[in-house]
């Protein structure tokens, strides 16, 4: 716990705030920036708020030469410091005038915010004791009415006023209370953990919007793995991502101690220790989602092995059709997919070619090799196993880096169309595209027959073939289309329906 003191205040907020005092009105920082400098965390952005109404707060600003920013329903006006990055919390400070909330007829936002002459009433309406701070630092006052202090120093998380209540207004805070105890390492109440339970279906009615954005935030916390844990057991994962729940007691055998729930949320968990991107660390969390629906006897009946044939096939549609389901942006949902469905790839250490692993980079492109790899040790380190040998990650390492540079697009081929048309005399049409990724095909398994020579002397050779031949030819290197892939997979697991 730190004293909150005026000195650790950016002095581009004391500026918003001085300016608003000489022209006569009240101001104060309010809300999570308060609670991460008595934490001794680095605010995420810094809210003042103030007594003086929208009209008001333009009007101390015009005569800055800061931009003033005022375009939502909420009152709210954006200071612009151009002077600083855009990354930093001080860039725009946000002045909000003290406001009361209306009802909540809808479950989800007020029908109306009427301002408030009283920091006090603006307090009351947020939602935490932690979150429901002011700090003036002129007068170096702390406004702490509901114990926020406290319940910092006792890491704890209670709402304002009567949990049942504030969950009414807005069921959205019963994620946000997951999310809080997932950053800080903070619990919830007793009370408000009662409340959470009670509101949890609830979430049935929040946007897929604000849910994912606590969502991510939970995945991304430093306690991911117990904010994960805690949306199951106060009741809310279903109505977020039930297919996490399918893991539950659903046994893998061989040389899992885990369950696949278990094994997904240890694999996350490594990722946050690593301090991966948010995306390897989300692709950590569903990379086995699939298993459950593939899980079947290995040998008949009575045998005690399972296998999950086909489970990242399945598991990168369902993290996909999870995403999307939640509105996550188009190239994060790409992304998350690849590593899904490549994340067995490093399984067998030791049948792993050169013409693989370039094939791998193909798939998955240059930028995210790497990710799968890490991705990979979250995946062996949530199996309980110790750490891969030294030598093999070498390995890896090695080959990736050997085959980084080659060839692996028909973009990169020393031969092209216009050599083909105008060089060599070539008709164009479909056969040239065939022979195209054929060549492709033999430099993927070999980069020194990339040469101008060598594949022009082939391209001679395969346009002698019948158009079928070569057809064939060109289109074995295409991954298969997704979905004839998925329908594979499905129709093997009805013919052995035995699991
Ligand atoms: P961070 O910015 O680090 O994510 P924060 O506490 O600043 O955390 P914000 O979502 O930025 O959270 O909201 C700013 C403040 O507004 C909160 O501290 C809280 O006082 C209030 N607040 C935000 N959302 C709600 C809500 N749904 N109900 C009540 N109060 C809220
Ligand atoms: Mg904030």
């Amino acid at each position: 716990m730190k004293r909150i003191t005026p000195k650790n205040i950016p002095k581009g907020v004391r500026w918003v705030i001085d300016q608003l005092q000489s022209a006569g009105h009240e101001a104060f920082i309010v809300g999570g920036c308060v609670r991460d400098m008595i934490i001794g965390r680095e605010p995420n952005d810094w809210d003042v708020t103030t007594n003086a109404v929208p009209d008001e707060i333009i009007k101390v600003f015009e005569k800055t030469d800061r931009r003033v920013v005022y375009e939502n329903n909420f009152g709210t006006v954006g200071i612009v410091n151009k002077e600083l990055e855009k990354e930093d919390p001080a860039y725009e400070i946000e002045i909000t005038p003290y406001r009361t909330e209306g009802d909540y007829s809808d479950n989800r936002r007020p029908d109306q915010v009427s301002f408030s002459t009283e920091i006090t009433e603006d307090l009351m309406r947020r939602d935490f004791t932690i979150n429901a701070m002011a700090y003036d630092p002129t007068r170096e006052l702390l406004v702490d009415e509901y114990g926020g202090e406290r319940d910092i120093e006792k890491g704890v998380i209670r709402t304002v006023g009567n949990p049942d209540e504030r969950f009414s207004e807005d069921a959205l805070r019963i994620m946000r209370a997951v999310r809080f105890s997932a950053q800080l390492g903070f619990v919830c109440g007793e009370e408000t953990m009662q409340a959470i339970r009670n509101h949890a279906k609830r979430l049935q009615n929040i946007s897929a919007e604000r849910i994912r954005d606590e969502f991510i935030k939970i995945v991304d916390a430093p306690y991911a793995m117990d904010g994960i844990t805690s949306l199951h057991t106060l009741g809310m994962l279903k109505y977020i991502v039930p297919e996490l729940e399918e893991g539950i007691d659903c046994e893998q055998g061989g040389i899992h101690s885990f369950d696949v729930w278990t094994h997904n949320l240890k694999s996350l968990e490594h990722g946050t220790h690593k301090n991966y991107p948010f995306y390897v660390k989300l692709a950590a969390l569903f990379h086995d989602i699939g298993k459950p629906a593939t899980r079947r006897k290995a040998n008949g009946r009575g045998s005690k092995e399972w296998t999950f044939y086909g489970h990242e096939v399945v598991g990168a549609r369902m993290a996909r059709d999870i995403m999307q389901r939640l509105k996550f942006p188009k190239d994060t949902i790409e992304k998350v997919y690849k590593l899904v469905r490549y994340h067995m790839f490093f399984s067998d250490p030791d049948a792993i070619t050169l013409s693989a692993v370039r094939r791998m980079v193909k798939n998955v492109g240059k930028d995210m090799i790497w990710d799968l790899m890490d991705l990979r040790t979250c995946d062996r380190i949530g199996t309980g196993r110790p750490k891969e040998k030294p030598y093999r990650l070498r390995k890896y390492h090695a080959m990736i880096e050997e085959v980084i540079r080659d060839p692996i697009s028909v973009g990169m081929l020393k031969i092209n169309g216009d050599i083909m048309i105008g060089e060599m005399g070539l008709h164009p049409g479909p056969k040239m595209g065939w022979v195209l990724h054929a060549l492709l095909e033999e430099v993927l398994d070999d980069p020194t027959r990339n040469t101008r020579e060598y594949l022009e002397q082939r391209t001679r050779e395969l346009y002698e073939l019948p158009d079928q031949e070569i057809r064939k030819l060109g289109e074995a290197g295409k991954d298969k289309k997704e979905e004839e892939e998925f329908q594979a997979v499905k129709k093997l697991h009805r013919k052995h329906k035995v699991g």
